[in-house]
């Protein structure tokens, strides 16, 4: 009997232990937060290699540093941007990779403080801009994230350019002819009533190409300009160019010469644009050129290396001079819109350094190439290559 009640009590104990178990591990279950789904992406090498490629392939400079500001990792663009090479700075102190004090108290600021740092940097390495900003990461270190901005740098320092350009070369004449008129109002002799005419006539017509010159760019350059193109002979459009010229290169007392060969073949043109391009720099070279020198105009058919296929024909413009010369650092950005290589040797010429990208814009818009050619001190040559005509 004694040993029934005993196993009914064990029994029961058994249950209510069950039971108790049974509340416990519900509760838990619960309370355990929700299980991410059976992993289905590659295993962690995959990542690090993926990592590794990406931050590879990115156009903005990554690095990270620890908590004592040593360099852990540093991609290629990073490095490109600081102008460094990965054996200098790997695992060495933040400085050695920045080479700026200023950036690296604010790398530390920012892991100190906990917060975003942001800053431009202009490394002394590239002379890059750059747009640098530090993030503090939870495991103590940061994130340096550097992005590129010497373009958009670039672009704005044009724009700046271009307002004080165009204020610049369109007071000057205006400070002028106010002076003039101002002058005829107290009624001066007739002679030099005469000479101050002529002197406004001069400053008006060096308006009018100012204005002229920076219309044809805004067309240009917004794409609004649609070239006639026909067929045209090349030898009739430079001769058409020279006569134009000949009576300012006579006026400076310039020797002009030209040899057009015979067998030039027709090139497929906007005549008018053409010409104007050519005259741009005809234009250069009579104003560059001091007295008792010489210029140039050469056209023959030429055969451009890498030209597009066998027989294709091109003619070939050059014009010459016997001027100051470029020097060699300016030659790449003469063809930039408003690059002038000394301004203090072309101030008063009228000049806002637009003939040169206007010529380019045209030569290019006809699938042809310009470039200059320069011995800083003997003179200058410009070339055009224009495609013939099939
Ligand atoms: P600009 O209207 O000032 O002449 P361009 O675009 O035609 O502007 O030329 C740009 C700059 O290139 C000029 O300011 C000048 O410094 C240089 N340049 C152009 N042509 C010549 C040349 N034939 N001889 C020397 N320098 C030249």
């Amino acid at each position: 009997m004694l040993m029934e009640w005993l196993i009914i009590a064990l029994l029961l104990v058994a249950l209510i232990a069950a039971l108790v178990w049974n509340r416990i591990l519900r509760r838990k279950l619960r309370e355990a937060p929700p299980q991410p789904p059976p992993m289905s992406h590659p295993p962690s090498e995959d990542y690090s290699s993926l990592f590794q490629a990406s931050m590879e392939a990115i156009d903005v400079g990554v690095a990270i540093v620890d908590k004592h500001l040593r360099v852990r990792f540093s991609n290629r663009r990073c490095l490109e941007l600081l102008g460094r090479r990965m054996s200098e700075i790997r695992d060495r102190s933040l400085i050695v990779l920045l080479r700026d004090p200023r950036a690296e108290a604010l790398v530390k600021e920012a892991i100190e403080r906990r917060e975003e740092r942001a800053d431009i940097l202009r490394p002394v390495l590239t002379r890059h801009t750059i747009d640098f900003r530090c993030v503090p990461l939870e495991q103590g270190g940061a994130l340096l994230l550097l992005r590129d901005l010497t373009r958009l740098s670039q672009l704005e320092r044009a724009r700046r350019d271009l307002i004080a350009n165009v204020s610049h070369d369109l007071r000057t004449p205006l400070t002028s002819l106010r002076l003039l008129v101002e002058t005829l109002q107290t009624s001066p002799p007739p002679e030099v009533v005469e000479r101050m005419l002529h002197q406004m006539q001069g400053e008006i017509d060096g308006l009018t190409t100012l204005v002229n010159k920076l219309y044809d760019l805004s067309e240009i350059e917004s794409g609004r300009l649609i070239l006639q193109l026909q067929p045209f002979p090349a030898g009739a459009l430079v001769e058409r160019a020279i006569e134009r010229i000949n009576p300012h290169a006579q006026q400076h007392n310039l020797t002009l010469s030209s040899a057009v060969a015979e067998d030039l073949p027709s090139i497929l043109v906007d005549r008018d644009r053409m010409e104007q391009a050519l005259l741009n720099l005809l234009q250069n070279a009579v104003k560059f050129t001091p007295p008792g020198g010489k210029i140039s105009v050469v056209a023959a058919p030429a055969t451009p290396s890498g030209s597009r296929q066998d027989g294709e024909q091109w003619v070939e413009i050059v014009v010459s001079d016997t001027g100051p010369g470029i020097p060699p650092e300016d030659l790449p950005r003469i063809f930039e819109r408003f690059y002038k290589v000394d301004r203090s040797r072309t101030r008063g010429s009228g000049g806002m350094g637009l003939g040169l990208a206007i010529a380019k814009h045209l030569v290019e818009g006809h699938g042809g190439r310009i470039w200059a050619e320069s011995t800083f001190g003997e003179g200058s040559s410009f070339h055009i290559l224009l495609p013939a005509a099939k």
